[in-house]
């Protein structure tokens, strides 16, 4: 079977480089906060180009997060609206709720998935005060347009870069350097991933980042003293040793997807599979490789049958999600398409070029008659 994610084959070859990690941590016995978390901290700030990185439980902390720095600092307001596309994953959606900020839901570009620029303008209102840019599936967003229409509209932007580790514009700007604010996970099954639960924040903000460093440490910067009505949610001691052992391999990690992308975006040839639009700049690290079919549940059933495990990200939109039963009416025709036609192939830095041929010929095989 060729597994859609082998984590396990991933993280093999740093399990001595863990060891020494959490021998390291009990010997230094200092749980929370200590000197993995600052050194991945300014590692990772180092790797995005950014001034701060806050080190917090998981991405969707790092986003509500932000939200709550930002209505500390009087920028955002409860109730405000914030743009975001109708299909990302649903966390980016409830981070927004969580802040008692209102999701504004804009459809997706159907070549690339991502928030289309040109939507969001008619849905901006008097209450618009922020754009939540999502780099699905680890290919960035449209930045340049959607920070001059956030320029020009007085609105913040964040990015939701928890798809999108390293991901470039230009030349070198990296992911999580390319707004006010980004959010990462570092959830075991991301492009960096760790061992458990865990997330960041990048900004060159630093009224911002200050706030966040206490918000995230229940409001206090100093132990019993309380600024804010903080939050619970650290980056944890080990997650972070464990982040510090992968972080130098991004990089090579990200390109082995990108040989794998290259290979299957030139060889699939079937009239039946639409492969994703890319334009083979350095502003896709391939999270995943989403294709596209009339008849998906069939092509998945294929797959399986030759032993190939493919995912649906997602299989359902998040305005049709029971959790959001008051948005179940409203049509978002382009993300209800999506949902129901995309697939996403198996892509890792560990599968082998003999899995990536065998992936190709079975589905080049792929006929509808079949059923
Ligand atoms: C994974 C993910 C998140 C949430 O990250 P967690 O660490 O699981 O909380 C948010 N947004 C997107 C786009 C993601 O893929």
């Amino acid at each position: 079977m060729i597994s859609f994610l082998d984590l396990k084959k991933i993280n093999a070859p740093y399990e001595n480089l863990f060891q020494e990690k959490l021998k390291l941590v009990l010997d230094n016995s200092w749980y929370i906060l200590g000197n993995e978390v600052k050194t991945f901290e300014s590692s990772f700030a180092d790797y995005c180009g950014t001034k701060f990185c806050i080190g917090v439980g998981n991405g969707f902390d790092a986003l509500v997060l932000i939200f709550k720095g930002y209505i500390e600092l009087g920028k955002l307001q409860k109730g405000d609206e914030v743009i975001v596309p109708s299909n990302t994953y649903i966390a980016s959606i409830l981070a927004v709720l969580q802040a008692d900020l209102v999701p504004v839901l804009v459809e997706p570009n159907l070549e690339t998935y991502n928030i289309n620029p040109d939507l969001i303008l008619e849905k901006i209102t008097f209450k618009t005060k922020a754009v939540l840019a999502v780099h699905l599936y680890g290919q960035l967003a449209e930045m340049k347009k959607i920070n001059e229409i956030a320029n020009q509209n007085d609105l913040l932007v964040i990015e939701d870069a928890a798809q999108a580790h390293g991901a470039n514009l230009d030349e070198n700007k990296k992911s999580g350097n390319l707004s006010n604010a980004a959010a990462f996970s570092f959830y075991p099954g991301k492009n960096l991933g760790a061992l458990g639960d865990g997330g960041a924040i990048t900004t060159n903000d630093s009224e911002l980042a200050k706030v966040l460093f206490s918000l995230r440490n229940y409001g206090s910067e100093k132990k019993y003293y309380n600024e804010y009505i903080g939050v619970n949610s650290r980056l944890d001691e080990l997650q972070a040793a464990f982040l510090n052992v992968k972080l130098p391999n991004l990089d090579q990690d990200n390109n082995n997807r990108i040989v794998i992308a290259k290979r299957y975006l030139s060889e699939i040839k079937n009239d039946k599979i639409i492969l994703p639009f890319w334009d083979f700049s350095n502003n896709h690290v391939f999270h995943l490789f989403v294709i596209r079919t009339e008849n998906r549940d069939q092509l998945q059933q294929y797959l399986l049958e030759n032993r190939i495990q493919t995912v649906i990200h997602y299989p359902v939109a998040p305005h049709k999600q029971k959790a959001f039963s008051n948005r179940n009416n409203l049509s978002y025709p382009i993300t209800e398409k999506i949902h129901n036609e995309i697939l996403s192939l198996p892509i890792s830095p560990v599968m082998s070029m003999e899995e990536v041929d065998f992936v190709i010929e079975i589905l080049n095989k792929y006929r509808i008659e079949f059923y």
